[in-house]
């Protein structure tokens, strides 16, 4: 089989199979409901802060190999940037503390043993503990695996997870907290750094696709949204996209790298996780001060993590439900007003309240990584042999994230070129 492939969804599963596949010399056909390519990892300019801003903040580490493959792949692996070795600075809004980890390169975690590397207050024995999360058995949960509880706990563990995961941590399953220490900290340092899109989410990781694509004849139709699948016996023999239908030739085949709710819509009897966790970004103009770290952790507080952009200062909480219907204005001062106790940038300014800023509430931001909708996750093959899955919510071993939706991608691909 060597026809064209049409993968449905421009977000980072597509646009991955896509660039994987016209690598190998197949055409490709990428369709995109929408007018912009990203999915939930875009760029939009934001009228009300008057500049191009990210809809949420997305860190990369440097372990996540197949996101780095990707970038290398479109010429953008340059456009990431992350300090030379692998450090987090931490503020807790309680007491006032500050501290920064500091990661030793190599798998051999020296740092665990130095004070002033690791969590101030933790003990070397306390480390110990997070082995149990790497051999998890799938359907536990991490508050069934570990005491969720203790410095150690509070001051690493819970908000590596919640970010990781997006999800309350001891809810979370142990088996993709298991996969984010074995692939991170378990590594060691060098697969700890922390890297950003500082231009943005579309500069770094959309349109250099799409200018690649484009480059090796491959098709991008933008607001051309799949409304059906025709099945014949085995195979998917038709597309329909409302007023147009597209037949599939014999070697022909299908990606579809669409959310869960909208493949359950497309594909019958397919079981996909159903439940989701918001994440809630809120941005402000205005310029860092030079001494602010690019990526901050912050505990006790509503902010989870304050990013440091060139003129802007960016908030990220996540497993935000609980904010999803909390009133702008007030959820806008309430942030302000701790990232201003973390930078020193004054409370208030003479207007009354933050500098201009935006909100951006990702309601279904990443299915729920319980154990009960990790197990719902699909693998990437389907009854129809001309069908393939791809998006972050599919079974890849690890929670919904870049990397994830990027190996689910190239998962995809290869699974398409290998039927030829
Ligand atoms: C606010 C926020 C912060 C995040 N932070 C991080 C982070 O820090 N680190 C990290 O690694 N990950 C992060 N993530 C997760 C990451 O963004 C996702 O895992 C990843 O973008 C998912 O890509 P995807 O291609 O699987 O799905 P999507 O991005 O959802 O792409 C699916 C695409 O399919 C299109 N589509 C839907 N229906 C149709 C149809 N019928 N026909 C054609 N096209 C259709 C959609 O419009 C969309 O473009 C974050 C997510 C959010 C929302």
């Amino acid at each position: 089989m060597s026809g064209a492939v049409h993968i449905i969804g421009a977000g980072l599963a597509g646009l991955s199979a896509a660039v994987r596949l016209t690598a190998r010399g197949r055409h490709v056909v990428v369709h995109e409901a929408t007018a912009f390519a990203g999915g939930r990892c875009r760029s939009y300019y934001d009228a009300s802060v008057g500049m191009t801003i990210d809809n949420g903040n997305h860190l990369l580490l440097s372990g996540n190999h197949a996101a780095l493959g990707y970038l290398r792949s479109i010429g953008a692996e340059h456009r990431l940037i992350g300090p030379p070795s692998a450090a987090f600075s931490f503020a807790d809004l309680a007491s006032g503390a500050r501290w920064t980890l500091r990661f030793n390169d190599g798998p051999i975690p020296f740092w665990v043993f130095d004070p002033a590397r690791r969590v101030p207050g933790t003990r070397v024995l306390d480390y110990l503990s997070l082995a149990r999360l790497l051999w998890a058995p799938a359907g536990r949960s991490v508050g069934e695996v570990i005491a969720c509880k203790g410095t150690l706990y509070e001051r690493l563990v819970e908000p590596l997870l919640v970010a990781a995961l997006n999800i309350e941590a001891p809810d979370g399953a142990a088996r993709l907290a298991g996969a984010i220490i074995r692939e991170t900290l378990a590594v060691g340092g060098r697969a700890c750094r922390p890297l950003i899109a500082r231009e943005g989410l579309g500069t770094t990781l959309i349109e250099p696709a799409l200018a690649h694509l484009q480059q090796r004849g491959a098709a991008v139709r933008m607001e051309h949204q799949l409304r059906a699948l025709r099945f014949a016996a085995e195979r998917v023999e038709t597309l329909d996209f409302g007023g147009e239908s597209v037949p599939l030739a014999a070697g022909d085949a299908v990606i579809l790298a669409v959310p869960p709710y909208i493949a359950a819509s497309l594909v019958r009897d397919l079981q996909v996780p159903t439940e989701f966790r918001a994440i809630v970004n809120a941005h402000f103009r205005t310029e860092p001060p030079p001494a602010q770290p690019p990526i901050l952790g912050v505990l006790n507080g509503t902010v989870q993590w304050l990013f440091a952009f060139p003129g802007r200062l960016s908030v990220t909480v996540s497993a935000g439900d609980r904010l999803i219907d909390a009133p702008r204005e007030e959820l806008a001062k309430t942030i302000w007003g701790e990232v201003a106790r973390l930078t020193g940038l004054p409370a208030a300014l003479p207007s009354g309240g933050p500098p201009p800023w935006q909100i951006v509430r990702e309601r279904r931001a990443t299915f729920a990584a319980t154990p009960a909708q990790d197990a719902k996750r699909p693998g990437a093959t389907t009854p129809w042999r001309n069908l393939v899955l791809a998006g972050d919510w599919t079974d890849t071993g690890l929670p919904a994230t870049i990397e994830g939706a990027i190996r689910s991608g190239n998962r995809a691909a290869d699974t398409i070129a290998n039927q030829s």
